[in-house]
């Protein structure tokens, strides 16, 4: 017997809890990509877009995944032998630093380890330190999804603009668009990356790049953007295939335009209210859990911790014991630990994640909660007791 049968939850940190709307928007037969609907549909597609990272500026869409999204942005602006600081705060901004190195880039690394957010004190003064601005990007994740900490980018802006640094300030918001509150014009991004299946609720394999006009002069001044990855013509096509470099991302393109309208009937304020608030029901519970036993929150203080991810601490080989007993027979997967201990390293099954992004509700987190009480109590892993009960608390 297993109390896994039902409607399986997939609560991993992307690709996220997919709305049947979408899926059913999805199944279509091929659209003619050359007149009709679609080319309609793909223009509407722009300023939803644009309303979801408040902004007034360009956005590119690519057919690829985050790591499309962040190679499309380095191929427009940094050219091989130019540098880029890159504030590391967990795996996914080594990650996005690699990559750089990978075009060519040198690449200055400030590393915050997997328990801290930015320092900004540490930032300014590498910014003040590059007195030549050799320095022409700062590739600042928002929200890394390994650690689930959460960068202040509004800090961020403050500290390159009193440092008189003219670098662009390049945001990683894959994990985070439309769950974290995340404004690009008020915050004073240049440009934003960001993928298609996390908060914005779309089977993986789009990526979408925003960019200002500060971030467009800089690419019209690089020596060549190779074809494919150039924005200009995606941002402002002459003709509808220019959009996407060849053929459309057809299903993506019907799923994606559900996926704002959801978005856009809810309202940003309400989406990000509604993440904030089932976010602290999953703190409260984990509270309750750690105060009798080994789970601990990975990041520490509340204000630097992501609401659409929680990254947590089990210790010896508890994580991967859970996450087998709530995937087997509870049916629901919790997400592995990311870049906190080498897959080979048997510290790694001490860590696990939560996803809480795009379409969840508290009845969602209630049950995902409730699950890995279970889960805890039959693993006899010791934990503190109330935790649905504090949940259920901050729920109302
Ligand atoms: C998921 C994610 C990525 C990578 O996206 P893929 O679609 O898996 O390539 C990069 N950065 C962050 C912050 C992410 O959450």
């Amino acid at each position: 017997m297993t109390l896994a049968n039902g409607r399986h939850y997939l609560a991993i940190p992307g690709p996220s809890v997919m709305p049947d709307a979408v899926l059913q928007a999805m199944h279509r037969p091929a659209p003619n990509i050359y007149a009709g609907e679609l080319v309609d549909l793909t223009h509407s597609l722009m300023p939803d877009l644009r309303r979801v990272a408040r902004t007034e500026g360009n956005v590119a869409i690519y057919i690829g995944n985050g790591h499309a999204a962040w190679e499309a942005a380095l191929a427009n602006v940094v050219a091989p032998g130019e540098t880029v600081l890159v504030p590391a705060t967990g795996r996914f901004g080594i990650g996005w630093g690699e990559m750089a190195a990978d075009l060519g880039a040198e690449v200055q690394l400030i590393d915050h380890g997997k328990r801290s957010p930015m320092d900004m004190a540490r930032i300014e003064e590498a910014l003040r330190a590059d007195k030549a601005h050799k320095i022409k990007a700062v590739l600042a994740v928002h929200v890394d999804t390994a650690t689930s900490v959460r960068n202040d980018i509004v800090a961020l802006r403050r500290v390159m603009d009193q440092a008189g640094h003219p670098a662009l300030l390049m945001a990683d918001c894959i994990a985070s668009l439309a769950c974290d509150r995340f404004e690009m014009d008020a915050w004073g991004a240049d440009v934003t990356v960001t993928g298609c299946q996390k908060g914005l609720m779309v089977p993986p394999g789009l990526g979408f790049v925003f960019f200002n006009e500060k971030a467009a002069r800089v690419r019209q001044a690089m020596p060549r953007v190779s074809r494919y990855w150039d924005w200009a013509p995606r941002a402002n096509p002459q003709v509808y295939y220019q959009h996407f470099c060849g053929t459309a991302p057809t299903h993506h393109l019907y799923g994606l335009r559900v996926a704002l309208d959801m978005l856009m009937d809810e309202g940003m304020e309400a989406v990000w209210a509604r993440h904030e608030k089932l976010a602290g029901a999953i703190w409260e519970a984990c509270d309750a859990w750690s105060k009798g036993g080994p789970l601990e929150l990975n990041i520490a203080d509340r204000a630097n911790r992501s609401r659409a991810v929680t990254a947590l601490r089990l210790g010896e080989d508890r994580a991967t014991r859970l996450r087998d007993w709530t995937d087997s027979q509870a049916g629901v997967t919790l997400g592995i630990g990311l870049g906190m201990a080498e897959p080979d390293d048997p510290a790694w099954h001490g860590f696990f994640r939560l996803g809480h992004m795009g379409h969840v509700s508290a009845g969602m987190v209630m049950g995902m909660l409730g699950a890995i009480e279970a889960g805890l109590t039959a693993c006899d892993i010791a934990h503190g007791p109330g935790a649905l009960e504090a949940a259920a608390r901050a729920l109302v």
